[in-house]
């Protein structure tokens, strides 16, 4: 009679959901420290950089990182540190401008035919160099009215044919929503494209989950996931699988890298990122210059040896793989390409 029934007390590990993995990041650097073997000691670790803005990191992002490596990569990205409470010059809050280029709350338009829409202010993990640490996100925090007001501006400017899903993270909202405004805009007739400017998938990649696939599919429009990877330690089996999910229902996906000094900036670890970023199914797309947002100059490479970087890096792989690198400058017109070297290249 109950031989049909499954019992709860199966071996089978429960695999947490997304939700799950997000509730259980780590917060603090006494705990990422501890689970990494380190001795808080050996670090510039800063309970000032803290206070400013909490350390969070998911656990499937945390078991990338090397037991016992001061300079792992991935630790470098999410640790606060002393350093970023030093004053630089030049390296300001809003660096690019975007609170005027706010038309409505939820909204930023700077660049023609595409708008950027503040889905959640919250990000999976706190990515310590990132441009949006200072953005007002509390008066970007929307009611469905507001959201109804964000939409009436996509409808009302016919230029407009793509819509950039971003945040903070735009994958921490949760999918009803998701498939409300994806839905709504879906009915504006002149956007063509949606694009999802996301790290969820990589720091949790039990986000794309079915529900998550339902929405991006059940559209008319087309659907583009730049993915944020800087390192290719970032990369394991489950990210791996996370990227043939989509793959699988039609959805393009693109990576942008930040050139991080001490991070990312060897064109070994570049090389070996866009390799790894093809075997998985992403193309290369963005290396971009780190903005100057105070609190991050520590990652600031030299625009010499970013020239250097840009030329070995075409040298060293096919064209399709070397991603285009640019910076963002306050007013203009789109990202901006940055110079190769203008000394001989030539053997
Ligand atoms: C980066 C960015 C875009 C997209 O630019 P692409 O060059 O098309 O990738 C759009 N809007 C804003 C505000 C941006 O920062
Ligand atoms: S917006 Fe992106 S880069 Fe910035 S903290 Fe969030 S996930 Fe990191």
């Amino acid at each position: 009679m109950t031989a049909d029934i499954i019992p709860h007390t199966s071996t089978e590990a429960h695999q947490p959901c997304w939700q799950e993995e997000l509730a259980a990041a780590i917060r603090t650097p006494a705990d990422l420290l501890e689970r990494l073997e380190l001795n808080p000691a050996q670090l510039d670790a800063s309970p000032v950089a803290q206070q400013a803005w909490s350390l969070r990191v998911p656990l499937p992002y945390v078991q990338r990182m090397n037991k016992g490596d001061i300079d792992d990569p991935l630790l470098k990205q999410v640790l606060p540190l002393g350093a970023e409470m030093l004053a630089a010059p030049g390296f300001s809050r809003d660096p690019l401008g975007e609170e005027d280029a706010n038309p409505v709350p939820g909204v930023v338009h700077k660049y023609q035919g595409r708008a950027l829409l503040i889905i959640s202010p919250a990000c999976a993990i706190h990515c310590r160099y990132c441009f949006r640490r200072h953005f007002p996100y509390e008066d970007n925090t929307l009611g469905r009215k507001e959201w109804q007001m964000a939409l009436d501006y996509l409808a009302s400017d016919k230029s407009i044919s793509e819509v950039i899903y971003s945040g903070g993270d735009p994958l921490a909202a949760n999918d009803n929503f998701l498939l409300w405004i994806t839905q709504q805009i879906a009915t504006i007739p002149h956007i063509k494209r949606l694009r999802i400017h996301t790290r969820l998938p990589l720091v949790i990649p039990s986000r794309i989950d079915p529900s998550c696939l339902h929405w991006m599919t059940a559209t008319r429009l087309k659907v583009v996931m730049v993915w944020h990877i800087n390192h290719p330690n970032e990369i394991d089996q489950a990210v791996s699988q996370a990227a043939q999910r989509l793959k699988r229902h039609g959805i393009e996906l693109l990576n942008q890298t930040v050139l991080l000094k001490q991070v990312n900036d060897s064109v070994y670890t570049l090389a070996e990122l866009s390799e790894k970023l093809f075997d998985v199914g992403i193309m290369p797309y963005y290396i971009h210059r780190l903005d100057k947002v105070s609190g991050a100059a520590h990652f600031e490479v030299s625009d010499n040896k970013i020239q250097q970087l840009q030329q070995a890096l075409l040298n060293a792989l096919p064209g399709y793989l070397v991603p285009r690198f640019v910076c963002e400058q306050a007013g203009a017109l789109s990202k901006l390409p940055l110079p190769l070297s203008t000394e001989a290249t030539a053997r």
